[in-house]
């Protein structure tokens, strides 16, 4: 099969990649022509682990090439699919202007049948606009091909995209006709064969599928961090308390940790989209207001823990950051927490040290020269008013405390991810504070 990958980010690229793994000849194509020009050198534009190695292996033998000009490409192909960003848009809804635009293309340039899949996130009803699109340009060139629109929303997570494209919990495919079910159905058995499902349905049913997803998601994150704010008031303990709720099997263990809040490219701008699609149709989503609100609240609770630590006074304190990216295993800065504590300590005057393994080189794009870009977390941590855990990289979780009350000038940790153990660390001599856990008085 010959599938062509249209827009190579974060989905694109492991799609890309990972089609050609199981055999698929695999034409990945961007409007960026240095980010294509980078990648035929062997220069990926993200980090994504285990991507380097199946981008290299595929190219190298030639069943993953990458380019920028659609028209040459395209003939061919059985099938194509749309991967590029949908930003939110002023009114939180999903901007799909780079969707439609590569839809006009594929309309301009397609010369045979072609199933058109939709990856990229998006609401319910894009199939019927891009159809219009594709239609509407081979009307401009006098065409009539066959084909087909379909929607295959993408569920891998970033840091582990990989694995879970190899091997998925299932596969959502929103489809019209058997034609397009069947090209589907070819381009996805190798990643079937171990009794994943593969799960058909209409097409606007799949769009909502992954907009359902991520609604979910979110909302456990803000639910446990709603639960985490209140425990500290009353003084219960949040972990024991999410280790009691999710040994419930209706409840389950996953993604209630409490922390500083959920970012990334996709949580908070498919929630605001949600919540504009319910508006749209007169139907408030009340839930996911709430779920917003919360998160963005949350963002704030470690600066808020911080100033009152230091009872308001953080005009020239230095501050240890570790880690920026949204979530470990990254470097997408897009929606961090980070940023918005970083923003909120630097307006008070303060002073910060950040370090982070991968997220640098795109955090510098933010941040600049308005912090102190350190080499590793011990560096960070020099002459540190307080150290603050902000992304849980693995290599944060047992640093070496003896040195790091070396280096520090006072000894306080305030842990936005709930990984250190307070009462080791307060045993030698650091003031720790977590989310969700009373402070003894
Ligand atoms: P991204 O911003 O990393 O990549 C988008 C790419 O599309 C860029 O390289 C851009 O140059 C390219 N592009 C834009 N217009 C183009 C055009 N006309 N022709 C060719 N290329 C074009 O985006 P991403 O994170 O990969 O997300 C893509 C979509 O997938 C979004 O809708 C997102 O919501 C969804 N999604 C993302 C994730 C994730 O974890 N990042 C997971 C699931 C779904």
């Amino acid at each position: 099969m010959k599938a062509i990958v249209i827009g190579t980010g974060y989905v694109g690229l492991v799609t890309g990649a990972c089609l050609a793994e199981v055999g698929t000849q695999v034409v990945c194509v961007d409007v960026n022509a240095e980010k294509i020009n980078n990648l035929q050198n062997g220069i990926l534009p993200i980090y994504e682990p285990g991507l380097e190695e199946i981008v290299t292996r595929n190219y190298n033998n030639g069943r993953l090439s990458f380019s920028t000009n659609l028209a040459e490409v395209i003939p061919g192909a059985d099938i194509a699919f749309i991967a590029v960003g949908t930003p939110p848009g002023e009114d939180g809804s999903a901007d799909l202007q780079y969707v439609l635009q590569v839809a006009k293309e594929i309309g301009t340039h397609m010369t045979d049948y072609l199933v058109v899949v939709t990856k990229s996130t998006v609401p319910v009803g894009t199939a019927v606009k891009v159809n219009r699109e594709i239609k509407q340009a081979m009307l401009d060139r006098g065409a009539l091909l066959d084909y087909d629109v379909a929607s295959n929303p993408e569920f891998l997570k970033e840091g582990a995209a990989v694995q879970d494209f190899l091997k998925p919990d299932r596969i959502v495919c929103g489809v019209n006709t058997d034609r397009a079910k069947e090209v589907l159905e070819r381009l996805y058995h190798p990643f079937l064969l171990n009794g994943r499902p593969i799960i058909f349905m209409d097409i606007a049913s799949a769009e909502m599928t992954k907009y359902a997803a991520n609604a979910m998601l979110a909302t456990k994150i803000s639910f446990i961090n709603d639960i985490a704010n209140l425990c500290e008031l009353v003084g219960a303990d949040v972990n024991k308390v999410r280790k009691g709720i999710g040994s419930d099997a209706r409840i389950g263990n996953s993604f209630i940790y409490p922390g500083i809040g959920y970012g990334g490219s996709c949580f908070p701008k498919d929630v605001k989209a949600l919540v504009r699609t319910g508006m749209e149709y007169g139907h408030g989503l009340r839930i996911l207001e709430a779920v917003e609100a919360v998160n963005n609240d949350q963002k704030k609770v470690l600066f808020h823990k911080i100033s009152k630590h230091f009872d308001g006074m953080l005009k020239d304190k230095t501050f240890a950051v570790w880690g920026l990216s949204f979530k470990p295993g990254t470097d997408d800065m897009r929606e961090a927490s980070s940023l918005v504590l970083i923003e909120a300590l630097l307006e008070a005057g303060a002073k910060v040290r950040v370090f982070d393994p991968v997220a640098a080189h795109e955090a510098k794009k933010t941040l600049g020269e308005s912090v102190t870009w350190a080499t590793d977390l011990y560096d960070a941590a020099e002459g540190a008013d307080a150290v603050l855990l902000v992304t849980e990289w693995n290599e944060f979780r047992l640093p070496d405390w003896t040195r790091i009350k070396q280096i520090v000038k006072t000894p306080v940790v305030f842990d936005g991810r709930n990984i250190y153990d307070n009462t080791y660390l307060e045993k030698n001599g650091f003031i720790c504070y977590s989310i969700g856990i009373s402070q003894p008085a």
